[in-house]
């Protein structure tokens, strides 16, 4: 598997983030400033124009050059999380082979920009929340001897359980922690679109 099914991720991550734009801003407007859907359609919509007018020879390359388009497009927290977030994805994947162990690794990586940036906990209703249960399920899937694709699709549905239980959770970060205990009750943005990269992923990668 090489650099084009990475490029299909991201354009089919474009297509659905552009398709709930108006869901998570909706999300974004009970606890935040009601713009991560623009946000995030931005940023990528950004991300299909690099691809449209560079040509990449390795999946690290591209997935760095998306982060930073990510971090240079889109505002607020979001960007330079998720900036981050493909930044070291993308520097784990450089010179290995890709497998499914070689891409949880980097998963992980990724991830651990996120927190290295934003210092979330769990249950601290952040986009963290999503991203935890599902590395959780990658690695479990891997040791349960799945290919990339059966992991990346345990990864996308407990990523969907962690999203869904965001829903209770008091805010202790981001935007949404100035609400305090008005926060409860709202489902968190972030943890909504990290569910839909991974969705994505299932669906393209593997
Ligand atoms: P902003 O809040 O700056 O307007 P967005 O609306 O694009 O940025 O993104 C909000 C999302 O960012 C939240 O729903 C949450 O998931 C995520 N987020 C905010 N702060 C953090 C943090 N410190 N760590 C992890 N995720 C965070
Ligand atoms: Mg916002
Ligand atoms: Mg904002």
């Amino acid at each position: 598997m090489g650099v084009d099914a990475f490029a299909n991720w991201l354009r089919d991550a474009a297509n659905t983030l552009h398709e709930n734009a108006a869901y998570l801003t909706e999300l974004d407007s009970a606890i935040g400033d009601a713009d991560h859907g623009s946000n995030m359609d931005r940023g990528f919509t950004a991300v299909v124009a690099l691809l449209d007018e560079t040509t990449f020879e390795t999946p690290d390359e591209l997935m760095k050059k998306a982060g930073m388009t990510l971090v240079s497009k889109v505002g607020g927290a979001s960007g330079p999380l998720y900036g981050t977030f493909f930044l070291r994805l993308g520097t784990a994947l450089a010179g290995v082979e890709i497998t499914p162990a070689t891409v949880g690794e980097a998963l992980k990586a990724g991830v651990g920009g996120i927190l290295a940036r934003g210092k979330a906990e769990l249950n601290d209703k952040t986009m963290y929340d999503a991203w935890a249960p599902a590395l959780d399920a990658y690695d479990e899937a891997v040791a349960g001897g799945s290919d990339l694709g059966g992991a990346l699709v345990a990864a996308a549905e407990a990523a969907a359980k962690g999203r869904d239980a965001t829903i209770p959770l008091v805010a202790r970060k981001g935007r949404a922690s100035y609400l305090g205990e008005r926060s409860a009750g709202h489902q968190d943005p972030g943890a909504t679109s990290t569910t839909l990269l991974l969705e994505s992923a299932a669906r393209t990668l593997g």
